[in-house]
């Protein structure tokens, strides 16, 4: 079966589709991975898309509101 072209470069875009989303939440076991919160969970990217990370479950985690803003005021940004 041939790939729909274009289909990889879901993982050059900062865009996370929903089943990617469902899958790393399932994954992480519905908890943030910092702080194992079970609410206002948001899928991030370990190494931003604007420093080269690919949006593939080895660089998305699962991470609860607080703790991504946390990482969102570190001085390198992301
Ligand atoms: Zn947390």
């Amino acid at each position: 079966m041939p790939k729909r072209s274009g289909g990889d470069l879901t993982r050059y875009s900062r865009a996370i589709p929903a089943r990617l989303r469902r899958a790393v939440l399932e994954r992480d076991g519905g908890r943030c991975r910092q702080c194992g919160a079970t609410e206002n969970l948001h899928v991030d990217h370990v190494l931003p898309v604007s420093r080269g990370g690919l949006t593939v479950p080895d660089n998305l985690q699962t991470l609860c509101a607080p703790c991504n803003l946390r990482k969102g005021n570190r001085a390198d940004g992301g």
